[in-house]
């Protein structure tokens, strides 16, 4: 049992990515002092297999473990699973949902967060954010002759691939698929494989492994609140619905929700339902329709609400000083420190507020809540001893492995020519369906890149980034296949 007010130096909160890097950190840099680590969730996600494969570029798997494999590892750290309902930053205590208090020295909070839905408590409407989520989806999506999937980032694009026995319709606010990672170019690059079969002989994932055992916790709903889920989460999970079909897709550009509908209120609105290029559906009664913002109506079993995540900051806000950014998130500075005195904050729960490197910025990504979760150790444990602490160079360039569409994705720098203005040049190379390489250049230097397929090409253009040369002699060469462009380089 916990003593009551039991100190603990550090305290972490939160079992996904950020939390379990920041406790296990902690442990191999302060193996004499107890660490607290407390999450609402029953497993947590441990990284193993890590592999840098650049300077920048980490690839791992990820596996969901029983909370207490993280004691077996890391003996001086304790991990309760309790929901923290309460920060009094001023004491230093932290109160759990059962009445338990805890008092820290430094506290570390990596809570994650929660999706924005479209539609709150709607009984149609799904949200995918941890394990228990992807069960219920599977679950809906196993009776379902069609869903609507809204949004236009990472959940959205490997949901749309993998879905099979279902008509997907996939609306997007933008003028092209999988914005938030790609450009029109790369989309098109995409779109042919929309509607192909999935090839039966895949090659298997080697990054990430989830179990989505069954949550046996006797924790109340409130308390459940699993990790976000991460890269390769849809690989191996039988999406299929409930017809014979294969990949059907149709994508509504440059539209939002504008309604839902029940089939009373549908009816008694005199609506229509817009049809679907090829639809196979005989049966058109449908429990929920809806009404995209360029007025088409469609009949769909369910939504997925894939539109991004709200930090879960609000059991922690309560009497306290947080500066919060735009999108809910803690303010940080590059120590990694909120604004209130002791408290840290790492992943997807943090707004990065530090004068970010050229060629650095934040997205909320599992890599990042990994680097973030490990540099806030390094961070609590230097102020703790009044140590000087640099930026980790994980922050020095943007790098993010990935797969879509069964393609390696690799994003490096200022991929989308992210705030370049207009004075920027893109140099491309497009083998279809093999490859799409895409370069972004201003002043003759390379600012970021974006690599489909096995381009093997990462290493040179990172160390480009990095090393700012100015590439303009070689500028038509670039991309030309024949060229080695490392021993160019070297
Ligand atoms: P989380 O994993 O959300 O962990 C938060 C933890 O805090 C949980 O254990 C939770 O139980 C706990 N918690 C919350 N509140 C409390 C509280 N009050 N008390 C106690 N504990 C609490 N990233 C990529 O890089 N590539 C991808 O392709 C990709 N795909 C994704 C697909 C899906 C479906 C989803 C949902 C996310 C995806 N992400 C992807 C994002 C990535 O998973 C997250 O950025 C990352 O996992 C965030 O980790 P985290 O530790 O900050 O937060």
């Amino acid at each position: 049992m916990d003593s009551q007010n039991k100190f603990y130096k550090f305290i972490v909160v939160g079992g996904g990515i950020a939390g379990v890097s920041c406790a296990e950190k902690l442990s191999s840099l302060c193996p004499e002092d107890e660490i607290l680590l407390i999450s609402a969730s029953t497993l947590v996600k441990t990284i193993t297999n890590y592999k840098k494969i650049t300077k920048t570029l980490e690839s791992f798997d990820v596996e969901e473990r029983p909370m207490l494999s993280v004691e077996t590892g890391c003996p001086n750290v304790k991990v309760v699973q309790k929901y923290v309902s309460l920060l009094e930053a001023d004491k230093h205590i932290l109160h759990t949902v059962d009445g338990t208090k805890y008092q820290y020295g430094k506290l570390c909070i990596c809570s994650g967060g929660k999706p924005k839905l479209i539609a709150k408590d709607h009984p149609y409407v799904l949200g995918i954010r941890d394990t228990q989520s992807v069960k219920e989806f599977q679950n809906q999506l196993s009776t379902s002759r069609r869903i609507i999937v809204v949004g236009n980032g990472g959940i959205a694009t490997e949901l749309v691939y993998e879905v099979e026995g279902c008509e997907v319709i996939w609306a997007i606010k933008n003028k092209s698929i999988s914005s938030t990672f790609v450009d029109p170019g790369a989309a098109e690059f995409f779109l042919s494989q929309l509607n192909k079969d999935k090839s039966k002989e895949e090659a298997p994932s080697k990054r990430l492994k989830y179990t989505l055992e069954d949550d046996k916790s006797s924790a109340s709903s409130t308390t459940k609140l699993g990790g976000a889920l991460g890269p390769d989460w849809s690989t191996h999970l039988h999406m299929t619905g409930s017809m014979q079909t294969s990949h059907q897709v149709h994508v509504e550009y440059l539209v939002e929700i504008q309604k839902l509908f029940s089939p009373e209120e549908f009816e008694s609105a005199g609506l229509s339902e817009s049809q679907v290029p090829e639809s196979f559906i005989c049966d058109k009664s449908w429990p929920v329709y809806v009404q995209l913002t360029n007025d088409k109506v469609y009949g769909c079993d369910f939504i997925v609400s894939a539109t991004g995540v709200t930090p879960n900051t609000d059991p922690f806000l309560t009497g306290n000083q947080f500066s919060i950014a735009e999108d809910g998130g803690f303010k940080v500075n590059d120590h990694m420190q909120t604004t209130v005195r002791d408290v840290y904050a790492a992943g997807d729960i943090c707004s990065v507020s530090w004068e970010l490197s050229q060629h650095w910025f934040q997205m909320k990504l599992w890599s990042q809540a990994r680097q973030m979760g490990v540099y806030s150790a390094m961070c609590m444990v230097a102020d703790g001893q009044n140590e000087d602490i640099q930026l980790d160079f994980c922050f020095e360039l943007f790098a993010h492995c990935t797969n879509f569409f069964n393609y390696k994705v690799i994003l490096l720098g200022r991929f989308n020519a992210q705030g370049l203005g207009n004075d920027y040049e893109l140099l491309l190379r497009v083998t279809k369906d093999l490859e799409y390489i895409k370069v972004v250049l201003q002043n003759g230097r390379l600012q970021g890149a974006i690599l489909i397929g096995e381009t093997d090409l990462e290493e040179t253009f990172e160390n480009l980034i990095l090393n700012q040369i100015d590439l303009t002699p070689f500028k038509d060469h670039l991309l030309e296949p024949d060229i080695d462009l490392e021993d160019f380089f070297d």
